[in-house]
C-alpha cells in the first residue's frame, strides 16, 4: 500500500501527547512514513503542569519539543499545524497550519490523539475568573495569577481585600486540584514565609471545593481519607459534597455561602476535543469516540483514535482518561499495524494493563493504588518522585527536574516564581500612596 508509486504506506499521526507520540515511538520499527501533526511544537507532561503552576518547575522543564523526541526517527515528519476536519471520503486531513493556511494532508492510516479540554459543565463564563490546566498557556498564566494575589496582597491597606486576596479556592477534588492545594499550602507556608514585609503568606486561606463525596473519587475510601487529613493538617480547607454555584470578580458561591477570593483555579472537569464530529462516528455521552476491539473507528478500519478522547470499555467500565492508557493505546495501534502490513493475525484487542494511580501532596506525602495494594506516605512520595522523573520525554528533562527538586526539597525554594504578565486591570487602576 502506499499513497504515491514507489513510496512507503503513510501514518498521519495527529496529536504529540502521551497518545500520538507513544504510537510514533512504537512505529519506528514498521516500514512506514510517518508524519506527526500537533497545533504546538512540543509534547507536554501533563502531570506536572501544576508545578508549573505553582513556581516549583520552569515550563521548559516538562516540554519536550516533538522534533527533538523524533529527531533520530529517519522516516518520521512534524508539521505544526492544527487539525479542523477530517475527509475520510478522500483520506485527508485538513489542517490550518501558521504559514501556509489550510492544507490537505494524505493518509493510508490515522491515528488521533487529540486528547480533551476543559469543560465548565455549561458555565464558560466561569472560565474568565477561573482558568483550567491543560496546556502550557494555562500553567503560566495560573502560576502569574497565584504569585500576583501575594504581590497585589502586600500592597493593599483595607483588611477584607486583603484577605480576599490571599483567599485561594481550588474547584474540583480529582488528582490536579489535590496536588495544587498541596503546593499552594507549600509555597504559602514555607518557600515564601519570610518575604513580605506587611503580608503574613501563612495566613493564606486554601479551600478545596469537591461537589462529589470525597476527594479522589478514583481512589479507595481510605486513601481519600488520608488525603484529606493530610491537606487539612497543611492548613487546607476541604469542602466535599458541594458544587460551586456562582464564579464572579470577588469570589464564588459555594453551597450557598459566598466566599471573597481573588484566585480560583478551575480543576474540575474535561470534554473531548471533536474528534467524533470529524469522523460522524458513534460516542459516549461524555463525546468520546466508541472505538472498536482494535482501537479503529467502526466502519473505517485504516483510522484509530486513541487516549482521552477514545472511549473504550474493560470489564464493563470505561478506561480512566490517564497517561498509561494513551501510552499503552499508542503501542497496541503500532502492533495492529505490523500485523496488517506483513498480512499476520491481528494481536488480541486491545487489553490496558494497570500499573497504578498516584497523587501527591506536598513534600513527603503520596498515595499509590494498584487493584488491592494500596500505599501511603513518604515510600509513595519517593515512588512518585522517582516515576515522573522517569517518564519525562528526554534525558536532559530528566536530570534538570531531578536536580530540580532535590535542591528546593532541602532549601524549600522554588524553581521559577516569575510573573511574565502584568494584569492590564492592575496597570489601569489609580495611583494609591502606601504607608509603612
Ligand atoms: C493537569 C493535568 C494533570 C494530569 N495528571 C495526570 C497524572 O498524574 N497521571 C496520569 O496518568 N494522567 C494525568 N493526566 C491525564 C493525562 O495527561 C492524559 O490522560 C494524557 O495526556 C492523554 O493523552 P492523549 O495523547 O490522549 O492527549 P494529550 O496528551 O492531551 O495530547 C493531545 C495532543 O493533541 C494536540 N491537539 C489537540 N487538538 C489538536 C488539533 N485540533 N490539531 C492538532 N493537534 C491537536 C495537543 O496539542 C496535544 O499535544 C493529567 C492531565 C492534566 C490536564
Amino acid at each position: 500500500m502506499a499513497t504515491e508509486a514507489g513510496l512507503l504506506p503513510h501514518v498521519v499521526i495527529v496529536g504529540g501527547g502521551f497518545g500520538g507520540l507513544g504510537a510514533a515511538r512504537a512505529l519506528r520499527r514498521l516500514n512506514v512514513r510517518i508524519t506527526l501533526i500537533d497545533k504546538t511544537n512540543h509534547h507536554l507532561f501533563q502531570p506536572l503542569l501544576y508545578q508549573v503552576a505553582t513556581a516549583m518547575l520552569m515550563p521548559g522543564q516538562i516540554a519536550a519539543p516533538i522534533r527533538q523526541v523524533l529527531s533520530s526517527h529517519r522516516r518520521a515528519n512534524v508539521l505544526l499545524g492544527e487539525v479542523e476536519g477530517i475527509d475520510s471520503e478522500n483520506r485527508e486531513v485538513i489542517v490550518k497550519t501558521p504559514e501556509h493556511g489550510a492544507i490537505r494532508v494524505g493518509y493510508d492510516f490515522l491515528v488521533i490523539a487529540t486528547g480533551v479540554q476543559h469543560s465548565y459543565f455549561g458555565h464558560d463564563e466561569f472560565e474568565r475568573n477561573a482558568p483550567g490546566m491543560k496546556t502550557m498557556a494555562d500553567a503560566t498564566k495560573v502560576r502569574n495569577k497565584v504569585l500576583h494575589a501575594f504581590e497585589a496582597a502586600e500592597g493593599e491597606p483595607d483588611r477584607a481585600a486583603r484577605e480576599a486576596m490571599l483567599t485561594f479556592v481550588l474547584v474540583g477534588g480529582g488528582p490536579t486540584g489535590v496536588e495544587m492545594a498541596g503546593a499552594i499550602a507549600e509555597l504559602a507556608r514555607l518557600t515564601m514565609k519570610e518575604d513580605f514585609r506587611r503580608i503574613d503568606p501563612q495566613q493564606t486561606r486554601i479551600l478545596l471545593v469537591e461537589a462529589g463525596p470525597r476527594v479522589l473519587g478514583g481512589f479507595h475510601p481510605d486513601l481519600s481519607t488520608k488525603v484529606a487529613q493530610r491537606l487539612t493538617s497543611m492548613g487546607v480547607e476541604v469542602l466535599t459534597g458541594h458544587a460551586v454555584e456562582q464564579i464572579d470578580d470577588e469570589g464564588v458561591t459555594v453551597g450557598g455561602e459566598r466566599i471573597a477570593a481573588r484566585t480560583v483555579i478551575w480543576t474540575a472537569g474535561v470534554t473531548p476535543s471533536p474528534v467524533a464530529r470529524w469522523l460522524n462516528a458513534p460516542a459516549d455521552r461524555a463525546g468520546r469516540v466508541r472505538v472498536r476491539y482494535d482501537l479503529s473507528v467502526p466502519g473505517a478500519p485504516e483510522i484509530f483514535v486513541i487516549g482521552d478522547v477514545a472511549a473504550y470499555e474493560q470489564d464493563g467500565r470505561p478506561l480512566p482518561g490517564v497517561a498509561q492508557v494513551a501510552m499503552q493505546m499508542g503501542a497496541h495501534v503500532a502492533r495492529t499495524l505490523a500485523a496488517r502490513l506483513h498480512n499476520d493475525a491481528p494481536p488480541p484487542p486491545f487489553h490496558y494493563v494497570d500499573k497504578g494511580s498516584m497523587a501527591v501532596v506536598g513534600r513527603n506525602y503520596a498515595v499509590f493504588q494498584r487493584g488491592d495494594i494500596r500505599l501511603e506516605g513518604y515510600f509513595a512520595f519517593v515512588m512518585w518522585s522517582l516515576i515522573h522523573v522517569l517518564f519525562l520525554a528526554l534525558p536532559n528533562l530528566r536530570v534538570s527536574v531531578f536536580l530540580q527538586w532535590v535542591w528546593s526539597y532541602f532549601s524549600g525554594q522554588r524553581g521559577s516564581r516569575l510573573i511574565v504578565e502584568t494584569p492590564a486591570a492592575a496597570a489601569e487602576e489609580p495611583v494609591e500612596v502606601i504607608r509603612s
